[in-house]
Order: C-alpha cells, then sequence, then structure tokens
C-alpha cells in the first residue's frame, strides 16, 4: 500500500516528505499542497509547499554531488539505474495505487506506466553505455587548406544540474524519461513532480533513493508550479531544463537563461482518413488514440479529418465502438475515467457548448458528472469552431468532413501545434507524400499517434516542443561535445611517412 513498508519512511503522519540530501525531509514551510482525487474529488494527499530556501539548498547539493558523480565509472552508473529499475518494478502495486488516486488513471493503464518506466530506465542504462562510451576521432586534412598536422578527440561531458518537470498525465513514466539519461550522462538531478501526481513520483524517487544512489544527486521538491516554478526554472544553479506539459513551456522558454531546454508541449494531432482507408482499423485507432486515458494524452487523436465519401460509414462505426466503453472509476478499471480536476472538466465543458452554439452534430448526449465526462463524438465540425484548434485534454472528439486530401493536410498545417499526425489509406505512395507534407514532429501511417516505444524519436515542431525526445536523443540532449586537439609539428600519416624522414 502507497506510504506503508518500505515506502513509510517518506510519509509523515498524513503529509509526503520532499527528497533532498539522501533523505526525506519536511519542509520549513510548514505549508502543505493538498492532492484532490479526481473521482472523490476529496482531499487524497497532501505534500509539503518547499520554500525557495529549501530550493537554493537541494541546488548547492546537486551541484556537489554531480562533481562527484561524474567520477563514477559509467558502467557503474548503469549498474545503478538497472537496480533503480527492478525496485521500480518490483513496486509497481503501490505506486499505480497512487497513479489511480491522484491522477484517476484506470489501474491496469497505472501499473503499465510503471512497468514501462522500470524497462525505460534499463534501457537508457544500456544504451547510455553505448553513446557515451564512444566518442570521434577527426583528422584536420580532410578540410581544404589544411595539412595532416591535427588530431580531434571528442567526448561527450555532462551538463550539470538538470531540472526535470513532467506533466500530471504520465507523473512516472515522464519523471524517469528525464531522470535516468540525466543520471547516466553523469549529471544530477532535481525534480519537481506535477501536484496531481506528486505521490506517485515521490513513491518512485525512493526506489532511486533504495538503489543507492549518492546523496544529493536525486532531488524531488515539491509545491504548486504557479508558486515555485519560477524560482526552480530561473534558478542559476539550473544548467538544463526538461519541461513536458503545455503551454507553461512556452512560459519558461522565454524566461529561462542560456541553457540547453527540452519542451515537449501540447498537440492536436490530426488523424487524417482517405477514401480506401481499412474502416475497422480507423475505428478501432480513433478509439484507442482519441479516448484511451479519457483522452489526456498528449499524441491523443485530437481531430479526425476524413474524406466526405466515407465519413458517414466511418462515424456509425466508431459510435458503435463508443457505446462499447466503460465509463466509471479508475479503481473498476473503467475505459474513461473522471478528468485529472475541475477546472480541466469546466474547459472541455467550455469547448462543448461552443461546438453546440455554431452546430455541430452531436452523436452522443453531452453527460457530466463532476468531473467524469461521458465520451462523445462531435460531427460536422467546422474551422470557426473552437474544438477544431484547442486541445480539449478530455473524451470529446471532434470530426471535419473534408473533400480534398490537400484540405485535410491544410487544416493539420494551419494548427499551432505539430506534435504527430496520422494517415490512414492502403496506398503507401499518397501515405508517404501527405506524411512529407503535414508539419509534425512524427506522422504514423495506419496507426494512432503514440509516444512509445520509449526509444523512438519524439519531437513537436512549433508550439509543441524544442528538441527531441526518445532514449537516445535525451541522452544527447544533456551532453555537451568537448574536443581536445593534438597539434603535431610536422603532417604525419600512418603508413606513409616515407621512414620517418623528418623524426
Ligand atoms: P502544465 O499545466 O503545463 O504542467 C506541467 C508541469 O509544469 C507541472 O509539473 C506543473 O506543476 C508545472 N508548472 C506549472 N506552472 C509552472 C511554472 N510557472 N514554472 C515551472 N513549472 C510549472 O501541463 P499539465 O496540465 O500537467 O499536462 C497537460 C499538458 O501536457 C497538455 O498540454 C499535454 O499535451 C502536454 N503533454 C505533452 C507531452 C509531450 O511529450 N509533448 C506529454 C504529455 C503531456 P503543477 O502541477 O504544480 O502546476
Amino acid at each position: 500500500m502507497a506510504g506503508t513498508g518500505v515506502f513509510a519512511e517518506i510519509l509523515d503522519r498524513d503529509v509526503y516528505k520532499y527528497y533532498a540530501d539522501g533523505e526525506w525531509k519536511n519542509s520549513s514551510s510548514a505549508k502543505t499542497v493538498a492532492i484532490i482525487n479526481p473521482t472523490s474529488r476529496k482531499t487524497q494527499y497532501r505534500v509539503q509547499a518547499c520554500t525557495q530556501e529549501e530550493v537554493n539548498k537541494v541546488m548547492d547539493s546537486a551541484k556537489t554531488a554531480q562533481k562527484l558523480w561524474t567520477k563514477t565509472p559509467l558502467w557503474k552508473r548503469a549498474e545503478l539505474l538497472h537496480k533503480a529499475a527492478a525496485i521500480l518494478k518490483e513496486h509497481k502495486a503501490p505506486i499505480a495505487e497512487c497513479l489511480v488516486k491522484e491522477i484517476a488513471k484506470p489501474v491496469k493503464d497505472a501499473v503499465t506506466e510503471v512497468v514501462r518506466s522500470g524497462d525505460l530506465v534499463s534501457y537508457t542504462a544500456e544504451e547510455g553505455v553505448r553513446i557515451l562510451g564512444e566518442g570521434k576521432f577527426l583528422i584536420s586534412d580532410s578540410f581544404p587548406g589544411n595539412e595532416r598536422t591535427k588530431y580531434c578527440l571528442t567526448s561527450k561531458i555532462p551538463l550539470g544540474v538538470i531540472l526535470a518537470i513532467p506533466p500530471f498525465n504520465y507523473p512516472v513514466n515522464l519523471a524517469v524519461s528525464k531522470i535516468a539519461p540525466a543520471l547516466i550522462a553523469g549529471n544530477s538531478l532535481v525534480l519537481k513532480p506535477p501536484t496531481q501526481g506528486a505521490v506517485s513520483a515521490l513513491h518512485m524517487v525512493h526506489c532511486f533513493h533504495l538503489a543507492g544512489f549518492p546523496k544529493g544527486l536525486i532531488s524531488c521538491v515539491t509545491g504548486k508550479g504557479s508558486e515555485i516554478g519560477d524560482f526552480l526554472t530561473m534558478h542559476p544553479g539550473v544548467n538544463c531544463i526538461s519541461f513536458t506539459g503545455g503551454d507553461t513551456g512556452i512560459a519558461i522558454s522565454k524566461k529561462a537563461g542560456m541553457i540547453p531546454l527540452q519542451m515537449e508541449l501540447g498537440g492536436k494531432d490530426a488523424c487524417i482518413v482517405l477514401e480506401d482507408a481499412d474502416i475497422n482499423l480507423v475505428a478501432a485507432n480513433i478509439i484507442k488514440g482519441g479516448f484511451s486515458y479519457s483522452g489526456q494524452r498528449c499524441t491523443a487523436v485530437k481531430v479526425v479529418l476524413v474524406m466526405e465519401s466515407i465519413a458517414d460509414a466511418l462515424v456509425e462505426k466508431v459510435n458503435a465502438e463508443i457505446a462499447k466503453l466503460k465509463v466509471g472509476p479508475p479503481e473498476d478499471d473503467c475505459d474513461i475515467t473522471p478528468v485529472v480536476s475541475e477546472t480541466s472538466a469546466n474547459f472541455i465543458e467550455g469547448l462543448v457548448k461552443d461546438a453546440k452554439e455554431k452546430g455541430a452534430t452531436f452523436c452522443q448526449e453531452y453527460n457530466r458528472d463532476g468531473n467524469l465526462i461521458w465520451p462523445l463524438l462531435l460531427d460536422n465540425v467546422r474551422p470557426d469552431m473552437r474544438i477544431a484548434w484547442e486541445e480539449p485534454f478530455g473524451p470529446v472528439l471532434p470530426v471535419i468532413r473534408i473533400n480534398t486530401i490537400e484540405e485535410g493536410i491544410h487544416h493539420c498545417n494551419a494548427s499551432n501545434f505539430g506534435l504527430q499526425g496520422c494517415v490512414f489509406t492502403k496506398d503507401i505512395n499518397k501515405a508517404i507524400l501527405i506524411s512529407d507534407a503535414m508539419e509534425t514532429g512524427t506522422v504514423q501511417i495506419n496507426s494512432a499517434p503514440a509516444r512509445g516505444p520509449d526509444h523512438f524519436p519524439f519531437q513537436g515542431l512549433k508550439d509543441s516542443g524544442i528538441g527531441s525526445q526518445g532514449v537516445a536523443n535525451s541522452i544527447k540532449m544533456m551532453t555537451k561535445i568537448k574536443s581536445t586537439v593534438i597539434n603535431l609539428p610536422t603532417p604525419s600519416y600512418t603508413m606513409g611517412n616515407g621512414g620517418h624522414s623528418k623524426l
């Protein structure tokens, strides 16, 4: 159970502690932040509201710990990560329980998130050993005007202190996708978990603690992003920010100093459906892509752009599948569970009302109870409706009927977002041409958008992000190239020195 057994030390009465200097601590603020259970809408957990002074201390110990960690052999860093991954998987049940209670993730998906996170940590350890175990060797005479007098050796060095800020929807997975690459590359890491999801993240951090990482190397400071966020992101001790979330990331990018940024932000992933598509396959992917975790996924299908000639058939099929979705609490492993907060539910409702006023066709009746919103397909959506462009982050999916492929591509590219997109057709040539024309970081052919597998590159264009994630890209992003150039007094040619006449 959460907060018991090996996790007992992270809890003080009913408040979870924060993690600094290898210890679990209460904040001197004596203030706490309540985490509301999205299903019961009552306080489920409490976490510490850390102070700026505590953040300063964490940054200092992160800097000191990093200097020692960078001297720890690569194989040993990998060994510790493998150990943390095993402990994480061993304790999947209590961590999944927190995910169910604080973000209303269905039980099965919650367990999957923890197991997937363990796999991600192990994979990163292995990939890191290879990527960081290799450097480059360059010779000067390949560039015009140079003789063979310079040998350049390059290797990857850590950046220092990495600040990781994940969002509520994958508070464990999107935290470890930042923690593991940072650590294998020799950095230290400060985690600011999302408030909804903080307790799951604290349990995950304890698994790293149990694995025996040096004190100060990993820290976890809790508190509302709106209160300590700016202090953290503008802290002079931070050498890199890896952020996943919404528009907050745009504001952070404008304020952050001259440090590398990895920003994975929102999306409005379009699903373009051509006349020759396999309707059953499309419908299955729209259900999985649009309604899994109640649509609260960055890569959820967020707008369907279907050719008019097959639109009726597709809408009918999708409606039949929607009718089969189980709606209810996450504890019962329902398909559609309450969205994360009342604010979020109100926002979704605003988009639905706007669509109603502007004449969208409601395929189901709009139904809401507290934070629980029943799945809804909106047909005949037009570009003047907010839902055509905005990310609902809920189980409401708009369908826009198109008459040409160009119309679909145009809608996709007119969006501020450019995370992923997908196209369904049996014609691979058309699929490639459409993929090339879509201004998104990834295009899936004949499948719904998805972030995994976690070693695939994952990136957003435009307002969807900066940089690229995926295991290898994150490791590289959290390092810098260091060169050492050996300058020879005379040109030197392997096996061609003519008997070393000049030596
Ligand atoms: P969010 O509101 O932007 O919050 C993300 C994180 O930022 C949370 O940890 C939040 O902490 C923190 N935060 C808030 N204000 C801050 C500030 N001023 N400075 C620093 N940090 C601050 O996003 P969300 O609602 O958790 O997640 C949903 C969004 O994430 C959606 O837009 C979704 O598309 C996007 N997302 C993107 C990806 C991707 O890889 N592209 C993946 C998943 C989700 P608090 O919780 O304490 O406010």
